[in-house]
């Protein structure tokens, strides 16, 4: 008995193994007292020698293919092996050698059924179901109309071998229901800390959005009292902070659900490693001044000085490991970036990039949830250092779409090092110059589109304004237009005095992508030469395929970006 409950533990009620896996351990260990027991009445019995044979068989069989089964997770194949073997070999010959309906064979019917049900599916159990009672009926048709071919036991061997199979399938069903009752168990408390994630994900955004929105409303009111320019400024300075951080937020969130979606996009375009490396710093570098964190850069000479990838999103990766570094380390801590290539092959180059602080550290535990969506190393940290608990499952999520892969080590209290492996190509020389030709300094825009008009379409004020706004130094003329309707009757009043237009996508009324196609559509020479460009906060793959399709010829993303719209705006207006 302790033998059998040793072998219980192990092999059936263990959740290391397979489900399939485990009702099929039962399955043999079933067969094995079944077929033991039956072999101990027949040897009592002086049955003959083909059937003590052929139970002797049985049993070592079962025994081998318990252990090759576990020690080779074997269990695969040894699935369908359980199932053909036992209700389309056994059963029949169990009925037919062990006295047909008289013996134990509905408790059989029962443990055939039970294997059928437990270890297949849909259309396959049904398959199988409806072969194993064919089998079935077959049998007992025989045992009717051939009754000789029976081989009928004595009353006692009947009625030892009913008893013992009907102990034989009980024990069966009992760990099998107690192993699924469990199995739910464990799937109800998973769904359980999944939706209890969700929540807790849930409030924590709530808090993370409300926070910098409350700064915002809040910094917009005493601007507005402020009584002088300087103290304005500050003011406005704060909200800028705080609406840069909403972005983030949002951006988090926008690109976990694009990654969750499979939508996630890589561009590949050649850039200066290093440049990089230095730009994504000196990003974070006024958070490390504040607290006098020592911020080193190592960077291996012998990486390419270009490469090919995506840059904004490798970027992305190792701003998050080093805005982490920065928030999760003490005062006058040190940070160390590193990267080194590791590997150089076929004109793909594969950089490890290390950065490790001197910080608070993750406990074990700790490290194997980081990476998943809204998790984070304990909700204490969310409370004192807030964030959405995303950034590493993006940063994992972008460099496995990369080729590469984040790993962590770190000690509690000590520090932490986060390493991105990311396979990269080496750049030829003539890809950056063409981009660099194409690029137009920003750092000097006055007066750089004098002369030039544009018609700026959206259907709300205030973007129109901070558009015009933006574009004043340039010197070029803006006319708004409310609408698609508005924007067609403008244009088609003076089409030649426009230079370009700038067209929102949603619009009351007609939308940018009617407008735009409306537009093309006119006769007027400078209708289908005239560049659109999309001005939206649609800004997925798929928005953007849809405004190049509707005729536009370019696309910027809300919030705009200066620098990029005045890049985009001058492939058109030079
Ligand atoms: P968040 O936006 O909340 O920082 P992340 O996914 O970037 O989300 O990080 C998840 C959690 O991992 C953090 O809340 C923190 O507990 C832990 N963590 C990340 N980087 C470090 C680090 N360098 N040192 C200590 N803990 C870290």
């Amino acid at each position: 008995m302790r033998l059998i409950n040793t072998y219980l533990d192990r092999f059936v009620y263990t959740d290391e193994l397979p489900f399939d896996a485990r009702v099929l351990n039962m399955v043999f260990l079933v067969g094995v007292i079944s077929t033991s027991i039956s072999f101990f009445f027949h040897i009592i019995e002086q049955s003959n020698p083909f059937i003590l044979g052929l139970k002797a068989v049985m049993i070592i069989s079962l025994v081998l293919l318990i252990i090759i089964s576990n020690r080779y997770s074997f269990h695969e194949q040894g699935k369908w092996l359980a199932l053909i073997s036992f209700c389309f070999v056994l059963f029949p010959l169990i009925f037919f050698q062990n006295g047909g309906m008289q013996s134990g064979i509905s408790a059989y019917f029962v443990l055939c059924m039970g294997i059928i049900f437990l270890l297949t599916k849909g259309r396959t159990r049904t398959i199988l179901l409806v072969l194993f009672i064919l089998v079935t009926c077959v049998c007992y048709y025989v045992d009717i109309r051939y009754p000789n071919y029976i081989y009928h036991l004595t009353s006692y061997q009947q009625y030892a071998d009913s008893l013992g199979s009907y102990l034989i399938a009980g024990f069966f069903l009992g760990p099998v229901s107690v192993m699924l009752s469990k199995m739910y168990l464990v799937e109800k408390e998973k769904a359980a800390e999944a939706s209890r994630a969700k929540g807790d994900f849930l409030a924590q955004m709530s808090h993370e959005m409300r926070t910098p929105m409350n700064a915002i409303i809040g910094m917009v009111n005493i601007a507005k009292s402020a009584s002088n320019l300087e103290e304005q400024r500050s003011y406005m300075g704060t909200i800028e902070d705080a609406s840069n951080h909403l972005l983030g937020v949002i951006n988090d969130i926008l690109d976990m659900s694009k990654i969750e979606a499979g939508k996630l996009e890589l561009i590949s375009e050649p850039f200066v490693f290093a440049d990089m490396m230095t730009s994504v710093i000196a990003i974070q570098r006024f958070r490390s001044d504040e607290k006098l964190q020592h911020v080193q850069l190592r960077l291996d000479p012998t990486i390419p000085h270009l490469l090919n990838g995506d840059r904004q999103h490798l970027a992305q990766i190792i701003a998050n490991l080093l805005s982490n570094a920065v928030k999760f380390t003490p005062n006058e801590g040190t940070i160390t970036i590193e990267a080194v290539p590791i590997l150089e092959m076929d004109g793909v180059c594969t950089l490890q990039i290390k950065v490790s602080d001197t910080g608070i550290g993750i406990t074990e535990e700790q490290q194997s949830r980081l990476f998943g969506s809204f998790e984070q190393a304990n909700n204490s940290t969310s409370r004192e250092y807030g964030g959405t608990g995303l950034g590493l499952a993006i940063s994992k999520r972008i460099a496995e779409a990369m080729g590469g892969d984040i790993t962590i080590e770190s000690t509690p209290g000590e520090g932490s090092c986060f390493t991105a492996t990311i396979p990269l190509r080496i750049a030829s020389k003539e890809a950056v110059r063409d981009k660099e030709e194409r690029a137009i300094p920003t750092n000097d825009i006055t007066g750089l589109f004098a002369g030039r008009t544009a018609l700026l379409v959206d259907d709300v004020a205030i973007n129109r304004d901070i558009a015009e706004a933006l574009l004043a130094p340039t010197g070029l003329a803006v006319v708004h237009a409310k609408n698609g309707q508005d924007a067609i009757e403008k244009f088609t009043a003076r089409p030649q005095d426009f230079d370009l237009i700038l067209m929102d996508i949603q619009m009351p009324g007609m939308d940018g992508y009617e407008a735009t196609r409306r537009i093309r559509a006119r006769r007027e020479l400078n209708a289908m030469l005239i560049p659109i460009i999309a001005m939206t906060a649609n800004v997925f793959k798929e928005d953007i395929e849809k405004s190049l399709a509707s005729g536009m010829n370019a696309h910027l993303g809300k919030p705009l970006n200066p620098d990029e719209m005045i890049q985009v705006l001058g492939q058109y207006l030079r």
